[in-house]
């Protein structure tokens, strides 16, 4: 699992993303569109049982995803506050991950390339492989070069085209049957959406299952800078 590196905001991004859903800077640099800022908060809910599984009290609508899904409730605020580049804000995860845009600047990836997207991971010690599960999304060419120039921690990356990446399930925190509380747990569960586990889970992350994968260098792929960016079709 990885998030676009924080280090990517170099303000050399936003320049070539004309219409962009993502003009959110912070001292001149541009923050990744799935980072969370200091200004959007997440809110606790009383938990009640609902059918076979766990509910908000006062759950809305907007609380399950498509797949009945109950998910962290979290206001939106981009741009409210400083950017917490080490956090990931859930609704726009899911978000890029379902919609396949860029997690750097939302810029949409299936319009750049229907056939395939790109995916950038922290080097696991081998390629990308079939099924590799990640909370990921894709990126374009220009946020992948800047990721792998700017970003220390995915200097050591791998990187593949991969023509299916599908909707395998969601990380999130799993809730006792009994007493409704979280089960404590250092790191998120992942829960696909085949597991019993399911209603009983808070969804924090979107997972993709990564299918039809083509290891590539990034390097292979040109130095694509500044100049490639300012070719990019306008969204
Ligand atoms: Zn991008």
């Amino acid at each position: 699992m990885t998030q676009l590196c924080p280090a990517s905001g170099t303000g050399a991004v936003n320049a070539g993303h004309r219409g962009s859903l993502h003009p959110h800077t912070q001292n001149g640099l541009m923050v990744p569109y799935i980072t969370k800022w200091t200004g959007e908060r997440t809110l606790r809910r009383v938990m009640v049982r609902r059918g076979a599984g766990i509910g908000f009290a006062d759950e809305s609508p907007y609380d399950r995803d498509d797949d009945g899904v109950l998910w962290i409730r979290q206001t939106s605020a981009q741009g409210s506050g400083e950017a917490e580049y080490l956090n990931v804000h859930s609704a726009r995860q899911r978000q890029v991950t379902r919609g396949l845009l860029c997690q750097g600047c939302a810029v949409d990836t299936v319009e750049q390339d229907p056939q395939r997207q790109l995916f950038v991971l922290k080097d696991i010690g081998k390629p990308i492989g079939e099924g590799e599960l990640t909370t990921a999304g894709p990126v374009c060419l220009p946020c992948a070069h800047v990721t792998r120039t700017h970003c220390p921690p995915l200097r050591r990356h791998v990187a593949a085209w991969v023509e299916r990446p599908l909707l395998w399930g969601v990380a999130g925190i799993l809730h006792d049957r009994g007493t409704l509380r979280p089960l404590p747990k250092e790191s998120l569960e992942m829960v696909s959406y085949e597991d019993p586990r399911l209603p009983w889970v808070l969804a924090v992350r979107q997972v993709l299952s990564l299918n039809g994968c083509a290891a590539v260098d990034l390097g292979d792929l040109g130095a694509r800078g500044v100049d490639a960016m300012t070719g990019l079709p306008d969204r």
